[in-house]
């Protein structure tokens, strides 16, 4: 079972006493450094030359530096810029400002985990990572509430690095909800998995094959989509409330049978062999290269992937539709 901490087992006033410098604010970076301000921490936001965020940060009340001003000034750095930027803005603005007992934060391990940030031997390494949106992080926060967040050490230089770490999360409201303790490497790793085996890739797949399929059968695109893509919310609204058994109670019994008897039959053990190399790329590491060799060069692959998805008929059929639905674009 996880290991979880509270309110209780994170102590306050040990980022209470430490200068804290958020780089980047963006989903993250505003919540953790509004929430952080709201809870008595000496915060600054560091931010480059040209920011679109700059002007909200300061109309905020939070005083606004360049990253390097706010390494320097700092002793705790939580880095919230971009992950394939990352390595870039820690060589230049943040390794020549840090010191030993320093602390570099982290919201997700990739350039850690991959070694394309490889900080000194002196400083504490740690990530706080909410399990959810930055918006809904800052508003659970002012509600008095919080949400799950996950907490990780991978180099514990000043053998406090862990107390740090809650101290941190109940200062954006993490340990109101509950934070799980994890490492690094599992978060990296089951991170890139969930997003692009089952939640983003495996999902966008399973709609658009079964949407193709209907089409390419005669029927008509309106309907097909009605049933693979936007009928998707509600079965997932169920999962997330109540797991497969309150999705299934939910559900007719005709589409409960066609669950147990289909479902396995469109994800096979082929697929779960498929799974299985992805999950081997992602710990090998040549997932992380070819990714950060595709951003690097100009993301021409990326952008070719994009561009296509934007003329599939799914994609056309639904920009049409959702007009239909006035409430759709009101939830966003
Ligand atoms: P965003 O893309 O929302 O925000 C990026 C911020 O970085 C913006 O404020 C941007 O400024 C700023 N920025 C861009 N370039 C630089 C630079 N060179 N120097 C300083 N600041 C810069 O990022 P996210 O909040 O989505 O992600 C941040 C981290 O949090 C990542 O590690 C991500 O994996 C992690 N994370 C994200 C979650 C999410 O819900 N989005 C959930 C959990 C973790 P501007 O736009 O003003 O130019
Ligand atoms: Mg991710
Ligand atoms: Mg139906």
């Amino acid at each position: 079972m996880a290991e979880l901490f509270y309110d209780a087992d994170a102590d306050l006033s040990i980022i209470q006493g430490r200068k804290v410098a958020v780089i980047g604010y963006g989903s993250q970076g505003h919540a953790h450094a509004l929430s952080l301000r709201d809870s008595g921490v000496d915060v600054r936001v560091g931010l480059h030359e040209g920011s679109k965020s700059k002007a909200r940060a300061e109309e905020q009340g939070l005083r606004v530096v360049t990253p390097s001003e706010a390494a320097a000034e700092a002793d705790v750095i939580m880095i919230l810029v971009p992950d394939p930027i990352q390595a870039q803005v820690y060589e230049e603005h943040i390794a020549p400002n840090l010191n030993d007992g320093d602390a570099l934060f982290f919201g997700h391990g990739f350039n850690i985990r991959f070694g394309f940030i490889k900080p000194p031997a002196g400083v504490d390494v740690c990530m706080v990572a909410p399990k959810g949106p930055g918006h809904l992080v800052r508003r659970q926060y002012e509600e008095g509430r919080g949400v799950p967040c996950i907490a990780a050490v991978e180099q514990d230089a000043t053998g406090n690095a862990f107390a740090l770490a809650l101290s941190y999360a109940r200062g954006i409201g993490g340990t109101r909800a509950g934070v799980i303790k994890t490492t690094f490497t599992e978060e990296t790793e089951t991170d890139l998995f969930g997003e692009q085996a089952v939640l983003c890739g495996g999902a966008a797949a399973l709609v658009k094959a079964g949407f193709e399929t209907l089409t390419e059968a005669g029927y008509q695109p309106e309907i097909a989509y009605f049933e693979c893509l936007h009928e998707l919310k509600l079965i997932v609204d169920l999962m997330y409330e109540g797991g497969l058994e309150k999705m299934r109670w939910s559900i007719s019994e005709t589409a409960e049978w066609g669950d147990y008897v289909t479902g396995p039959r469109i994800i096979t053990d082929a697929t779960k062999a498929e799974m299985k190399k992805v999950l081997a790329e992602i710990q090998d590491g040549s997932f992380a290269r070819t990714w950060m060799d595709e951003y690097h060069g100009g993301l021409k692959k990326y952008n070719e992937y994009k561009q296509q998805d934007a003329e599939h008929l799914l994609e056309t059929t639904g920009k049409e539709l959702r007009k239909l639905m006035s409430w759709v674009n009101e939830e966003a």
